[in-house]
């Protein structure tokens, strides 16, 4: 146990369960509109991601697995000659792919199939195609840092900012399309006109990064592309992460401060999307205010998330658990957490489902093989992920934001009744 800002910080070992990161191709194949995502894995790695990703049914998928079988795996084949093979046919088959990323798993850890030699080989013979490679093996690892791993491939081929350039503002982290606009809207009404993101849309436009970027993380999991665009220059911005009206106030206020935005500019750009968004968040304070909640440790989102039901709807924390503790990124957050706030990083299962069970929550956020068991000893949960499939950041997100926590409960009185 140790202080940390207030909280009352626990650190566990022991067996956890959470996804991998290959998750994570769920969101950013969405997001990165040219690129295309090959896990080179095993058949399991298919079927998770297919079942997680199970809508391209009708589209030109963006992601697929190349299964290594057990002619791979007893090295009777070569792996990378397979690969080249593979991935050569696909391109040929694609010209719309721009972005290739090798996915690592598990098993092309296991037989230590070295994909970014790969990505270099093929980076050279598929060009103007860019292959790039990351790691999204469950090995060690929660479903969230998929994204992580995959932005910090992409940085050091960003292209260098200019050193005389103008101080720009990047925002790091894939956000829904909808939520980057709302963004925009609102830093250029405050006179930030040179907004870049990372993830961009498409390949081609990945936004310049230098020693004049300034950069906000949008996502609390982001450390290893954090530490690559510090080693290019960037500063990162510290704030709190825009989740609620207070978050993203917050957050837009980080970088009002960096670019000099006087106090009323904020205000005036500011006013109208925080009114919407308590307005929004008042029906939702009379349901979820004094529940008690309960975080198992899966997404990364977890302290931001407990800041904003704490603060911004009155819920009781029971306990918050988060796979790792970021105490640089996460600072703001930990010290908006109600002090005393139980904060557990890692996971011992079995010790955290004891103290779940005795604590009988009135909701628990948890991955998807933890929600059923609890759910058939009646208490209700929130799957973790979907907090990373919905829109939920930004002002006019707010109210759905709490909506997800609100409705796992309106369904348990329902079947109450
Ligand atoms: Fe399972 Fe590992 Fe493949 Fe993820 S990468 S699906 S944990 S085998």
């Amino acid at each position: 146990m140790a202080a940390c800002g207030g909280i009352d910080l626990h650190q566990e070992h022991g067996q956890r369960a959470v996804f991998c990161g290959l998750t994570g191709i769920v969101w950013l194949h969405r997001k990165i509109q040219d690129a295309f995502f090959l896990v080179v894995g095993s058949r399991t790695c298919a079927h998770l991601i297919q079942s997680a990703a199970g809508v391209m049914i009708f589209a030109e998928p963006r992601f697929a697995t190349a299964i290594i079988d057990e002619r791979d795996l007893a090295g009777i084949a070569d792996a990378n000659e397979e690969l080249d093979r593979v991935v050569t046919r696909l391109i040929e088959r694609r010209p719309d792919i721009k972005l290739l990323f090798l996915v690592g798993s598990c098993p092309s850890e296991v037989i230590k199939l070295d994909l970014s030699r790969a990505a270099q080989r093929l980076s050279g013979r598929l060009a103007p195609v860019r292959v790039l490679n990351y790691s999204g093996s469950g090995i060690e690892t929660t479903f969230t840092q998929g994204e992580d791993a995959c932005l910090a491939a992409l940085v050091p081929e960003l292209p260098r900012a200019p050193a005389e350039e103008a101080p720009a503002l990047l925002i790091v982290g894939a956000l829904a399309d909808v939520v980057e606009d709302q963004f925009l809207r609102i830093l250029s009404a405050m006179g930030i006109a040179d907004v870049r993101f990372l993830p961009a849309r498409r390949a081609g436009a990945m936004p310049a990064v230098g020693r004049n970027t300034r950069y906000l993380l949008a996502q609390p999991f982001l450390a290893d592309t954090a530490r690559a665009l510090d080693e290019r220059g960037a500063r990162r911005l510290a704030a709190p992460f825009p989740l609620g009206a207070e978050g993203t106030t917050g957050w837009l206020r980080a970088a009002a401060e960096a670019f000099g935005i006087d106090d009323a500019t904020f205000a005036a750009a500011t006013a109208a999307g925080r009114a919407r968004a308590e307005t929004a968040l008042a029906p939702h304070r009379d349901k979820l205010g004094g529940k008690r909640v309960f975080f198992f440790p899966d997404s990364q989102l977890e302290v931001p998330l407990a800041r904003f039901l704490a603060r911004e709807l009155g819920v009781a924390l029971v306990e918050v658990g988060t796979p790792y503790l970021h105490r640089a990124h996460l600072a703001a957050e930990i010290e908006w957490l109600p002090a005393g706030t139980r904060v557990t990083e890692g996971q011992s299962l079995d010790d955290q489902m004891d103290r779940c069970r005795a604590a009988r929550p009135d909701l628990t956020v948890c991955g998807l093989g933890l929600a059923n068991p609890l759910e058939a000893e009646g208490l209700s949960t929130k799957w973790s992920i979907e907090l990373l499939f919905t829109p939920v950041q930004g002002y006019e997100q707010a109210g759905d934001l709490a909506e997800l926590f609100a409705r796992p409960l309106r369904r348990r009185a329902l079947l109450e009744v």
